[in-house]
């Protein structure tokens, strides 16, 4: 067995993760879904709206960022119960990167706790070192 590098990541062997499509992600607690100005394009070009059409319907500024409106509750607006994410094709990097989020995998008892919320952490294809590193950086902070 090859010894762990010094420096490397608690999760060095990856970590698993398979969406159930269960929605908890996307529902309940109100939040932020950030998009910026080519996510929004992109979501638009995938409804098949223009980008003024898509924002006047679905975005909110806040501050000087950009995030999706939600339904009063907490859920995305393009959360559907029954068909899941409306827009999952073109969705946002947000949404790309979950689980692999700096402060969900920081220590394993950050990524212990988001097991506890999300059904598919800890299960299912196993992610490489890399490809989380990967992911984190693609967060926006
Ligand atoms: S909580 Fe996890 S399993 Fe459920 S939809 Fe979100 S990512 Fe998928």
């Amino acid at each position: 067995m090859t010894p762990p590098r010094s420096g490397s990541p608690w999760y060095r062997d990856g970590l698993s993760f398979s969406c159930t499509r269960c929605g908890a992600c996307c529902t309940s607690a109100p939040g932020y879904v950030w998009v910026t100005y080519e996510e929004i394009k992109a979501l638009a070009q995938f409804r098949g709206e223009t980008v003024d059409q898509f924002s006047a319907k679905f975005v909110r500024q806040v501050g000087d960022y950009y995030s999706l409106i939600e339904r009063k509750g907490g859920d995305c607006i393009f959360w559907d119960a029954q068909a899941g994410c409306t827009v999952y094709p073109a969705r946002p990097v947000q949404c790309r990167t979950w689980p692999f989020w700096p402060e969900n995998v920081e220590t394993p008892k950050d990524w212990e706790g988001i097991t506890r919320v999300c059904p598919g952490a800890g299960k299912g294809r196993l992610y490489s070192v890399d490809e989380i590193v990967e992911s984190i950086g693609n967060v926006r902070q």
